[in-house]
């Protein structure tokens, strides 16, 4: 579904990727995992389109989106995105969040698919209610469900679960996983901790100074690291 294909990407002097290629099938959930610094926000970026390609290629569904002097915008890719901070509209009602990307759809539709997904995330109490009046789990199941709505065909999630408590980043992982396995979507989800890597993958991206340092299936990057920056990252896994 996603390909990236050989992306370099500098900011001035820095070089935030080196020539990195990758790619993600639908249903699948590919974690992006490493230090901070090492450029996985970065790469996530020029997925989504919100970050020109400067060397490389990016491609959904077989057809280019993104090139040097290419770039099809963010709206039209399909993706759905979930940040670390949310990023709800605070003007806008849970219900009117998560409508907000099905503009397309005749209202009443509108409204039957915003109710639907109030639904599925658990909040029908809250369907009224404004952002700065739920909690952080509360946020970010609105986020997910706002992401999931116009039926995208990649999400993108960087660091999603990062601010919340730990009994409850658990249970939201659960959830939104099984969301994205019911949705079908391909899923790239940033994180640099191993553990929440380990829970969440299908496969594991590790990256290191804009490189890949190795990837593969979780049980494989934990038992047999390629290196010794490789062990020393999943020997922290508890
Ligand atoms: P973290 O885990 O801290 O979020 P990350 O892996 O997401 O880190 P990036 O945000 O992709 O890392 O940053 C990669 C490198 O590029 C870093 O050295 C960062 O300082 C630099 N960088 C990122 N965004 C910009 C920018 N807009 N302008 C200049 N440098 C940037
Ligand atoms: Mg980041």
């Amino acid at each position: 579904m996603l390909v990236i294909e050989a992306v370099s990407h500098a900011y001035g002097a820095l070089q935030a990727l080196q020539s990195v290629s990758l790619d993600v099938a639908a249903g699948e959930v590919v974690c992006l995992l490493g230090p901070s610094g090492c450029g996985k926000s970065t790469l996530l970026r020029i997925a989504a389109g919100l970050e020109p390609v400067q060397h490389g290629r990016v491609e959904l569904a077989g057809q280019v989106v993104g090139e040097p002097r290419l770039s099809l915008p963010p709206e039209l890719r399909r993706v759905g995105m979930v940040f670390q901070d949310f990023a709800l509209f605070p003007h806008l009602t849970v219900t009117q969040n998560i409508a907000f990307g099905l503009s397309d759809l005749p209202r009443a539709e509108r409204q039957a698919q915003a109710a639907h997904w109030v639904a599925r995330i658990g909040l029908p109490d809250l369907a009224d209610a404004f952002p700065h009046t739920l909690s952080g789990g509360q946020q970010q199941r609105v986020a997910l469900a706002r992401a999931l709505a116009p039926s995208p065909r990649l999400v993108l999630m960087d660091e999603p679960f990062s601010g919340l408590d730990v009994t409850l980043r658990d249970r939201l992982r659960d959830a939104t996983l099984s969301l994205l396995k019911d949705a079908g979507v391909a899923t790239v989800l940033v994180t640099h901790d191993p553990d929440e890597a380990m829970r969440m993958a299908d496969r594991i991206i590790l990256m290191r100074a804009g490189r890949i340092e190795q990837a593969g299936a979780p049980l494989d990057l934990y038992n047999r690291p390629v290196s010794a920056f490789a062990a020393a990252f999943f020997g922290s896994v508890t």
